[in-house]
C-alpha cells in the first residue's frame, strides 16, 4: 500500500511511507519539552492501564508505530508450484 507524498519534516526527504517522518531516526528526532513529556507519560499510562479493546489497541500502535507491516508468512516456498502464490496466508491456484 502506498501512501501520499510528503516530505519529511526534519530532513526534507520526499517519501511515501506511513507518518510524516522518512525514517525511524527523523521520527526519534521529535522536540518534547520536560512538561509536555511529563504530561503525556501520565496521561498515557492511566490510558494504557485501563482494560479495554481501545487500550488494547492503542499498546499494539505503541510497539508498532512506525513499523512497517509484517509480511505475511508463507510456510514453505518449496511447495509452491510456479502457477500458484500466497496470499493473506492461503495457498491459491491461478485459473486461466
Ligand atoms: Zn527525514
Amino acid at each position: 500500500m502506498a501512501y501520499k507524498e510528503k516530505e519529511c519534516p526534519k530532513c526534507g526527504t520526499k517519501h511515501n511511507k506511513r507518518g510524516q517522518y522518512c525514517s525511524r531516526s527523523c521520527g526519534n528526532g521529535r522536540v518534547w519539552s520536560p512538561e509536555m513529556r511529563e504530561v503525556f507519560r501520565q496521561k498515557q499510562s492511566e490510558f494504557i492501564n485501563s482494560d479495554d479493546d481501545v487500550a488494547e489497541e492503542a499498546r499494539w500502535r505503541i510497539n508498532n508505530y512506525d513499523e512497517e507491516e509484517p509480511p505475511t508468512p508463507v510456510r514453505d516456498m518449496s511447495t509452491i508450484e510456479s502457477n500458484q502464490f500466497v496470499q493473506d496466508g492461503d495457498l491459491w491456484t491461478k485459473c486461466d
